[in-house]
């Protein structure tokens, strides 16, 4: 069977629901990586865009990566009303007005707790160093939180999601190292040292990062579809959620896109276009097929 029959047999057998809002990760999930040609992600979304379905990106990057920061060049003013990006973490919720990005809602510390973020980061660098061995980079610059990188070796490059074996080789290196609850134990680890510096840290980790903030992809979620919800009656039945990181590192813990499944949004429908075994949370259906998969569901709307 060649690729063509392939995909025709694909579509042939899923019968998406009219979904009245898709929210979906960016990187992985509509491009390859963040310097890949958008063409097809761009030309997959006009359509629907037109017809008035909401689309909403949520990422945990910044609008700068997005397509250059030029997303908005690429579509027309009525086909942006309907076009959301909730981004960087939890931090930024963009509309646009006027074929103008506008963020409506963030979330970003003041300089004060900004820094306790830092200091949190710091001390955990520190006790991973000299309790285990254990070294880490710190990436200081984001606007809302900090990414400790556990594999500080491991140069992803381009493709900024995360491999199947990256995942094995932290979890043997936090072994080799005495770290013997693991990512969950990290995660742990970075809370408590919240509480000592006063700051309610949210941690989530990939199989390189592990990011501490006060907010993460939930917070975009959540805020979108509240605003879909007041202002259009979108119901969360009605919206699907796509991304290619709901894959558990280890027990309990799963991807960043599994934040999109939240107390509002948990009777949405949930799809995973990765090809990674793992642990999933229940909700969510393992489809497969990387990019191609997503672009052609949204050709379906
Ligand atoms: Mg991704």
């Amino acid at each position: 069977m060649n690729v063509k029959d392939r995909k025709k047999d694909r579509k042939e057998v899923i019968m998406w629901k009219p979904y009245k809002a898709v929210f979906f990760d960016w990187d992985g999930t509509a491009v390859m990586s963040r310097r890949a040609c958008a063409d097809d992600a761009v030309a997959a979304m006009k359509p629907a865009l037109r017809k008035g379905k909401k689309l909403v990106i949520v990422s945990g990057t910044t609008y700068e990566n997005i397509i250059g920061g030029r997303i908005q060049d690429y579509f027309t003013t009525e086909e942006l009303d309907n076009l959301y990006l909730g981004l960087g973490r939890g931090a930024y919720n963009y509309h646009f007005e006027n074929g103008q990005p506008v963020i409506f809602t963030d979330c970003v510390p003041d300089k004060e707790n900004l820094l306790k973020i830092h200091d949190v980061c710091y001390q955990m660098h520190r006790q991973l160093l000299e309790k285990y061995d254990f070294k880490t980079d710190i990436v200081f610059t984001r606007p809302n939180y900090c990414k400790l990188d556990l594999a500080v070796e491991n140069d992803r490059g381009e493709q900024l999601f995360m491999q199947g074996d990256e995942i094995d080789a932290l979890r043997e290196k936090l072994k080799s190292h005495g770290i013997t609850d693991g990512i969950e134990g990290l995660i742990e680890l970075a809370v408590e040292t919240g509480k000592q510096y006063g700051v309610a840290v949210s941690a989530t980790c990939d199989a390189k990062y592990l990011e501490i903030g006060i907010s993460d992809k939930s917070d975009n979620t959540r805020i979108i579809f509240t605003r879909l919800q007041k202002e259009y009656g979108i119901q969360a039945k009605d919206c699907s959620f796509w991304g290619d990181e709901f894959v558990g590192i280890q027990d309990h813990i799963f991807g960043s896109d599994a934040f999109m499944l939240t107390e509002e949004t948990k009777e949405g429908d949930f799809y995973d276009v990765s090809t990674l075994q793992g642990a999933r949370p229940g909700k969510v259906q393992h489809i497969g097929g990387g990019v191609d998969t997503f672009l052609d569901f949204l050709r379906t709307l």
